[in-house]
């Protein structure tokens, strides 16, 4: 797959004449199968050019052709037809192509289309991915074929620490587009979040290869369940594996709540996962019928030691959420905090029926929490929650208890 240089546009108001550089290419429409071109306010992915040469050794000519390519669409847009474009100007440009694959890494597994078909579930499993396969002609805005051929997976897949380390260089760990994987493979797992997780996988298993003074393939063969747990205590969702943490008293504790919406019972903050997944919403809600404030409360067996809180609240991962200049993608988000996330909350410390305000936080946004506390003997745990960021639903996904 090649490289891209987008742009960012706006409509002034006025009209706004464009004359091109004398490098700029030429299009017409019939020179743009499968490209359309009707909205210009960041660009297209599909200027791509250099799947055919060396990413490395030609970034320049590839950079120079990318940005003929861009002048001359813009000229298409703006001079050639009636594309509406008259008021439209150019506010900005990028100089650096974006590149799609360069060099690959080889690791004890190479990471395939068919592991991906087959939502194969590794052992040793520590990040996750699920876009389609989206692999790109070599021939990019040259090419008649479609810009993306799209492959979808049955499910989102997991990816293993296998992938993810080098199998030749015995302290090398690789996360984003270098990881071990086909070509196939990697049009999926080049994916920004996908990258995020795996670097939050890696950097955590070399924060443990130093503290157990050992290598990545160790971790694999002697240390993997220590490291899934302590991915899974720091958000990290790994497919299908549970939080099995002995620290955390949470698990041992009963769970009762002001009020339930169906199918999101208080219990579900200790059942490991936090995330919706296969039609469990693996989170309680309060009933939305029900005002503010609604509780959750945590009875442990016995009394003991707590010093540390952790909350893992909803962010509302079905919308989108991210930087773009696209003003159909800004649309569809909410710019602030996310309308399923907790706001205002208070953690109370019970015993011998007395409790203890421990926490009281204000304009929350953030999914997860982890509130250090006066280390404290106590028979339970309330989370009051006073105001979300707009959700009728208190929501959390999961509580965790550490002494
Ligand atoms: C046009 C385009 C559109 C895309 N659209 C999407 C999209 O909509 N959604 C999505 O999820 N993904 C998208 N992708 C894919 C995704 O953006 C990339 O695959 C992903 O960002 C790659 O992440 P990375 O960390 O592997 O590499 P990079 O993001 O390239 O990060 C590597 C970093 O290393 C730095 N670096 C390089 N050499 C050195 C050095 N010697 N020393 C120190 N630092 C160095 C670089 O400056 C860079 O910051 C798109 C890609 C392109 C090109």
């Amino acid at each position: 797959m090649g490289a891209s240089l987008l742009w960012v546009a706006e409509d002034v108001g006025v009209p706004v004449p464009f004359t091109p550089p004398s490098f700029a290419r030429k299009f017409t429409d019939d020179d743009l199968p499968h490209r359309g071109h009707t909205h210009f306010d960041h660009g297209y992915w599909w200027v791509e050019y250099g799947g055919e040469l060396d990413t490395v050794k030609d970034k320049e000519a590839i950079r120079d052709e990318l940005l003929a390519v861009m002048m001359g669409l813009w000229d298409h847009i703006k001079n050639q037809g009636r594309h509406g474009a008259d008021n439209w100007v150019l506010k900005w440009f990028g100089w650096l192509p974006g590149h799609r694959e360069s060099r690959r890494i080889v690791g004890d597994h190479l990471l395939t289309e068919n592991d991906l078909m087959e939502s194969r579930l590794f052992e040793d499993r520590v990040a996750h991915g699920g876009w389609p396969m989206d692999t790109h002609p070599p021939g990019g805005i040259y090419s008649d074929e479609p810009p993306s051929n799209y492959l979808h997976t049955p499910d989102i897949y997991s990816i293993p620490l296998r992938a993810l380390y080098s199998k030749d260089l015995s302290n090398l760990f690789m996360a984003g587009r270098c990881v071990s994987a086909t070509h196939m493979a990697m049009s999926s797992t080049r994916l920004a979040a996908t990258g995020a997780a795996m670097g939050q996988a890696v950097g955590t298993a070399a924060a443990m290869c130093c503290a157990r003074d050992c290598n990545p393939r160790d971790l694999v063969e002697h240390h993997i369940g220590d490291l899934q747990q302590r991915l899974l205590r720091e958000d990290q969702y790994i497919i299908d594996l549970r939080a099995d943490d002995p620290d955390d008293l949470a698990p041992s504790a009963a769970i009762t709540a002001s009020s339930e919406a169906e199918g999101c019972g208080g219990d579900k903050v200790t059942d490991g996962v936090t995330r919706f997944r296969h039609q469990n919403t693996h989170q309680w809600a309060s009933d939305p019928r029900q005002t503010m404030p609604q509780w959750l409360e945590l009875k442990l067996p016995e009394t003991a030691r707590i010093a540390e809180i952790h909350l893992t609240f909803d962010s509302g991962y079905s919308r989108p959420l991210t930087l773009t200049e696209s003003d159909a993608f800004n649309a569809r988000m909410i710019r602030g905090p996310q309308p399923e996330t907790v706001a205002d909350y208070v953690v109370e410390v019970g015993r011998e029926g007395e409790w203890t305000e421990v926490v009281r936080e204000t304009s929350n946004y953030l999914r997860k929490r982890v509130h250090a506390i006066d280390s404290t003997e106590a028979e339970g745990v309330r989370i009051t929650v006073n105001r979300t960021n707009g959700d009728a639903s208190a929501r959390i996904y999961e509580v965790r208890l550490y002494a």
